[in-house]
């Protein structure tokens, strides 16, 4: 016997560790169980938009309209693929929108519409779900990817926005490479911008409504996203030229938290496009989640409610993504199309008219 060798004063002692060793081998199997529980691992979404407005079947050739699902699809893979990998929200949704930055397709990074006096001028916002932080770069001209500088605002500065020429020394401070202001400039923003001034030398009024939706051809093309990560954290995201001819120094919604963009893990994500001023005086993004959050509204209600009914009453158009941590989401506009997409474990598509 084990025990008649022990000396008498051992044996408590060797009780005392075969009773921690058994501990020891129970607690391990705890936490393994723990770590396999697969209801702690969030199944990711990712939710993206290119723009509300006039997109009524017919406006685009079936090669402009197969390239613009194409570049929608290729952001959502992109998205998608980083949540897949268990990176975070806001990679997912930089991802996503710097895809469709670098597509011509849309009024975002290269291919943004032309302020007034021929220029573009980009604005972005990022904000993060988890930790409540945002950023945001307001007018840039000279930096690529403006979610991306929004993203360094958020993570690198200690500032939640960076206007104009504070923003692009910031971008040289962090040794970013920089494009010409040529390089956002497209034939067909270029054809607009030219209808546009021509419309408004016609008619006085409409330079006075400069960057309204009747000098804008009824189209945005704002791009945004929003994302769940495996972690169960949330973010959203928004990148814009703005609106055609507007004023030089003209910021809109897209690049102002609580208006065109929002995220909070405790109620939802938003990211919005459409006419801008109305987005900034109804902090339509924030709103959306405060119904959710305070009024324990449902967010498909919360989002109609602002959609279609506050934005038209006060005289605005557009559209919003909204996703909350639970993975519920809605995708809602009062225009005639919007540019967007869902991908998740369940479902992948792309959409524009209302179908
Ligand atoms: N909301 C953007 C702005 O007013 C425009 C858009 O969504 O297309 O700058």
């Amino acid at each position: 016997m084990i025990f008649s060798r022990l000396q008498r004063w051992q044996l408590p002692a060797t009780v005392f560790g075969l009773l921690l060793t058994f501990l020891a081998v129970m607690t391990h199997a705890e936490s393994a169980g723990g770590t396999e529980d697969a209801a702690e691992v969030t199944s990711p979404v990712i939710l993206i938009h290119g723009g509300a407005g006039a997109l009524s079947k017919g406006r685009y050739s079936a090669a402009e309209e197969q390239a613009h699902r194409e570049r929608l699809q290729a952001a959502l893979d992109a998205g998608f693929e980083v949540l897949l990998r268990g990176e975070s929200a806001v990679q997912a949704v930089t991802a996503a929108i710097v895809v469709l930055e670098d597509s011509p397709y849309f009024n975002a990074g290269r291919g943004a519409v032309f302020t007034y006096d021929g220029r573009n001028e980009l604005d972005a916002s990022i904000m993060d779900g988890a930790t409540g932080n945002a950023g945001a770069v307001a007018s840039v001209t000279t930096v690529k990817n403006p979610i991306l500088l929004a993203e360094a605002v958020m993570s690198q500065s200690g500032h939640v926005m960076l206007a104009g020429q504070g923003a692009e020394q910031f971008a040289a401070s962090l040794g970013w490479p920089r494009v010409d202001p040529g390089y956002f400039w497209t034939q067909r923003r270029w054809d607009s911008y030219r209808r546009a001034l021509k419309a408004t030398a016609a008619d006085p009024q409409a330079g006075a409504q400069s960057g309204s939706p009747s000098t804008n051809e009824h189209k945005f093309g704002t791009v945004g996203a929003v994302a769940l990560d495996q972690a169960g954290h949330l973010a959203a995201g928004t990148s814009t030229g703005g609106m055609t001819l507007k004023r030089f120094g003209r910021v809109g919604d897209s690049p102002i938290i609580g208006a065109g963009t929002y995220a909070s893990d405790t109620s939802c994500a938003v990211s919005a496009t459409g006419w801008g001023e109305y987005f900034i005086r109804l902090t339509i993004a924030r709103d959306i989640c405060a119904q959710v959050e305070y009024a324990d509204r449902s967010l498909a209600d919360a989002a109609a409610d602002m959609i279609h009914k506050r934005l038209p009453a006060a005289g605005g158009d557009g559209g919003v993504i909204a996703l909350q941590a639970d993975g519920t989401y809605t995708m809602q506009f009062n225009t005639s199309g919007m540019f967007r997409g869902v991908r998740s474990k369940d479902e992948q598509r792309v959409a524009i008219y209302r179908d």
